[in-house]
C-alpha cells in the first residue's frame, strides 16, 4: 500500500433508452438500456481508518441530506464485501461528497458503490480486472457495473451486463432535478399496473439509437431517446409532464425522464442553448434545481491520492 487514501470521482448516469420487458417469475424485469455517464459527479474518498474503527461512512455536499451512513448505504456494503473476501484491514473510512441527486433516477448510490470498489482495488493494490470489479458491482445493484465502466454502454439482463458502445461526439444536457425523489420499485410497480393485460415484447435497443450514437448525431439521438418507465413516472408525479413540455416548447432536441425519474434530461445543441434552457426552466416555476452537464465522461476513476 503506497498511500493512506484515494479520492475517486464517479459520474451520474442517464438512460438514453430504457426498454423494459415483462415482469419475470423472479419478480424482476429484463431490461435493455443505453447508458451515458454525464459530468455530474460524487467524489468518494477511501482511506485506511483508525485501528478498531471498522467501516465508517460520512457524507457532505449539496445532495447529501438524508443519505444513510450505515450499512443501508450501497457504498458501505461495497466495502463490507471487500473486507469479507480480501486480506485487507477491516478499518476503512469512506467519505462521500455528493452532487448527484438522491433517488433521482441518476444512480447516485450505485455510483458511490462503484467509487468504493475502484478505490479499494487501487488503495490496497488488489489488481482486479475490470470484469472482476464489475462482477462485484453487480452483486450490489444493477447500475453499479456501469458506474465503473462509464462512457456510453448497453446494459442487458437487469442492466448489469455491460457492453461498452462505440460512440463519438459529446453531448450537452440540462437536467431538471426534483426536490422529492421517486422510489425505483414503486415506478416499476406502476409500470406493471399500466401494462396490465397487454402483451409486452422482450426489451431491445432500437436501430435508430445505435446509429445515432455511432454517428455522434445529436439530432438523431434526440429523436431516438425513449424510456418505457416514463409513463409510470409521470403517472405517479403528473408535474413531470409540465417539465417535459417546457423543454419541448423551448425546442430541446430530446426530452426524457431519466431511468425511474424524477430527474428529466434535456438534450440541446450547445452550451449556449443549455444556458437558455436553464433560464426558461427557472422562469417556468415548475422545476426545483437545474444542472448542466456534458457527456459521455469516464466511469469511476482515481483523481488523487492522500
Ligand atoms: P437508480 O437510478 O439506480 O434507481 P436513484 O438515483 O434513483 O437510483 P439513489 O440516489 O441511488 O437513487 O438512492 C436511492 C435510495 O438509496 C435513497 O433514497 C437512499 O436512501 C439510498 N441510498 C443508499 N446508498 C446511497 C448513496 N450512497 N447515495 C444516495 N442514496 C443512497
Amino acid at each position: 500500500m503506497r498511500y493512506n487514501g484515494v479520492i475517486v470521482r464517479v459520474p451520474a448516469k442517464i438512460n438514453l433508452q430504457l426498454s423494459v420487458g415483462p415482469l419475470g417469475q423472479d419478480g424482476f424485469h429484463e431490461v435493455t438500456t443505453v447508458f451515458q455517464a454525464i459530468s455530474l459527479f460524487d467524489d468518494v474518498t477511501v482511506k485506511v481508518g483508525t485501528t478498531g474503527s471498522g467501516i465508517t461512512l460520512t457524507v457532505s455536499g449539496a445532495t447529501s441530506h438524508g443519505v444513510p451512513t450505515d450499512e443501508s448505504n450501497l457504498a458501505f456494503r461495497a466495502a463490507q464485501i471487500f473486507v469479507e473476501r480480501f486480506d485487507i484491514t477491516p478499518d476503512i473510512a469512506i467519505h462521500l461528497k455528493k452532487e448527484i441527486p438522491v433517488a433521482g433516477g441518476m444512480a447516485g448510490g450505485s455510483a458511490d458503490a462503484a467509487g468504493v470498489i475502484v478505490g479499494i482495488d487501487s488503495l490496497f493494490e488488489l489488481g482486479l480486472s475490470r470484469d472482476e470489479l464489475e462482477r462485484i458491482g453487480a452483486e450490489l445493484g444493477s447500475d453499479v457495473p456501469f458506474g465503473i465502466c462509464g462512457g456510453i454502454a448497453i446494459g442487458r439482463g437487469r442492466g448489469d451486463e455491460i457492453t461498452p458502445a462505440l460512440s463519438r461526439g459529446s453531448y450537452f444536457w440540462v437536467i431538471a432535478i426534483s426536490n422529492q425523489g421517486l422510489s425505483t420499485p414503486s415506478v416499476y410497480a406502476e409500470c406493471d399496473r399500466l401494462r396490465d393485460g397487454l402483451d409486452i415484447a422482450r426489451p431491445q435497443v432500437s436501430d435508430a439509437m445505435m446509429q445515432a450514437i455511432r454517428a455522434g448525431d445529436p439530432i438523431a439521438l434526440g429523436n431516438a431517446m425513449s424510456n418505457d418507465l416514463q409513463s409510470a413516472a409521470c403517472s405517479l408525479r403528473p408535474a413531470l409532464r409540465l417539465v417535459l413540455d417546457v423543454g419541448q416548447d423551448y425546442g430541446a432536441l430530446g426530452a426524457i425522464v431519466s431511468g425511474s425519474g424524477p430527474s428529466v434530461a434535456f438534450l440541446v445543441e450547445s452550451e449556449e442553448k443549455a444556458l437558455d434552457l436553464t433560464v426558461a426552466l427557472s422562469a417556468s416555476g415548475v422545476v426545483g434545481d437545474i444542472a448542466r452537464a456534458t457527456g459521455p465522461v469516464p466511469g469511476a476513476r482515481v483523481i488523487s491520492t492522500l
